[in-house]
């Protein structure tokens, strides 16, 4: 799960870091009046988006007066914002981060992150911090240093002043780094973090220390534990086809395609799309129901499906193991009667209760092509797709 910046620096705040005084606002008028309250003659108007890059597309202004903040909020707000992470349509900014404007003299990297190569937290740095990083990491990987953290001692001190070091920083900022590392090291572990990002990390003329941007992303798995960071999320920024299926518990990411996957498990769901693709079909999504689905939860995952405007065709593909073929049955047939179900369906159910999930769609008077094994399944709902498409293609003249 992502947050925004503000939220993220309010948490870093809360370790100790220092961050720039700030107010998040959801109108021009309260960017103004944040502007106002916030003391100085400098202050940076930034768009609050899950997406970096903002700097360069215009998402992150520097106002010179009350006026100027004013005019760049008017300019950001509800507008959409493309950067080189948002993809062509950019995302609509609906919040704003208005903070008292700092001097830079250097900007730094700074990173945590899970590392699964290295089995381990790593953290990486790098005196050439700021805009550019990407092409720091592809152009001289030598000005990116790294740490592999020992999860039972943390950061240790002496690692943490010999990345300070590598990096540069000036002399009288070292110890303010060692200690805000530690800082760093901590939120990062005791929030579940899986990436935890400041870029840049600046020092000031007078060789202050200050986290200017920042990023965490936390592990999905873990939040169970952190209520508080379950309650950031913001559905604006989400897809409302995810939002809607991390309700029920269901793995569901929305691909471009146009063949609805229903599967269980993770492993048969990816290689399901895998075979779709071998056959020359696209899938329209991956859903895990899971292990344990209940029949509501078929249901909601079959609703989810079908809201998809460019499906032509759905394959339901269970191996029952723990899950029972016959609830899935109950759960399509359920989702059937509630939505019209106006593509082809294809079911390839083998396993556990198979006898009685098929008697139950044999049963339930949907039009249902039944398929033995994957390959058959994957070859049946692409010739199925085609066919949808054209039909519907005469239809339309
Ligand atoms: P990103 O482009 O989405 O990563 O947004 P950042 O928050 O990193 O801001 C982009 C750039 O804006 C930074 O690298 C800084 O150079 C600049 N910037 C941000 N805040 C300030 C500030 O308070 N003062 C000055 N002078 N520049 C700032
Ligand atoms: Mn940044």
């Amino acid at each position: 799960m992502k947050i925004h910046e503000y939220q993220a620096k309010a948490i870093l705040c809360r370790y100790g870091v220092s961050v720039p005084a700030g107010i998040a606002c959801f109108s021009v008028e309260e960017a103004v009046l944040a502007a106002e309250k916030l003391a100085g003659d400098r202050w940076v108007v930034k768009a609050q988006i899950y997406a970096g890059g903002r700097g360069k597309a215009g998402g992150v202004k520097l106002a010179k007066s009350v006026a100027e903040v004013r005019q760049f909020a008017e300019a950001m707000l509800f507008a959409p914002l493309v950067t080189h992470q948002t993809g062509p349509q950019g995302r609509i900014v609906h919040r704003l981060y208005i903070e008292q404007g700092v001097e830079i003299s250097h900007e730094y990297y700074l990173a945590l992150v899970v590392d699964r190569a290295m089995q381990c937290v790593s953290l990486i740095a790098s005196e050439a911090g700021g805009m550019d990083i990407e092409q720091v990491a592809a152009g001289t990987p030598e000005k990116i240093h790294k740490i592999r953290i020992d999860p039972l001692t943390g950061l240790s001190p002496q690692d943490a002043e010999k990345i300070v070091c590598e990096i540069n920083l000036p002399e009288l900022c070292r110890s303010a780094a060692i200690t805000m590392l530690g800082e760093l090291y901590r939120a990062f572990d005791e929030n579940d973090a899986s990436l935890l990002e400041i870029n840049p990390l600046i020092v000031t003329p007078d060789n202050r220390l200050i986290a200017l941007d920042a990023k965490i992303n936390f592990d999905d798995n873990a939040l169970f534990r952190h209520p508080e960071i379950a309650a950031l999320r913001d559905p604006d920024e989400e897809d409302p086809l995810e939002v809607e299926a991390s309700k029920y518990g269901l793995s569901y990411i929305p691909l471009d395609g146009d063949i609805g996957c229903l599967v269980n498990g993770a492993g048969l769901a990816m290689a399901t799309m895998d075979i779709i693709k071998l056959y020359g079909g696209n899938p329209a999504n991956f859903l895990d129901v899971g292990g344990g689905a209940t029949v509501e939860k078929v249901t909601e995952a079959f609703k989810l499906m079908l809201k998809n405007p460019d499906l032509q065709a759905i394959l339901v593909n269970i191996f029952g193991g723990i899950m029972r073929c016959d609830v899935i049955a109950e759960g399509v047939v359920a989702a059937a009667r509630e939505v019209e179900l106006a593509v082809p369906l294809i079911v390839r159910l083998e396993g556990t209760s198979v006898e009685l999930g098929k008697k139950i769609l044999a049963e339930s008077g949907l039009t249902v092509i039944s398929a033995g094994n994957m390959a058959d399944a994957a070859r049946k709902v692409v010739d199925a797709a085609a066919r949808h498409r054209a039909e519907a293609a005469i239809r339309e003249g």
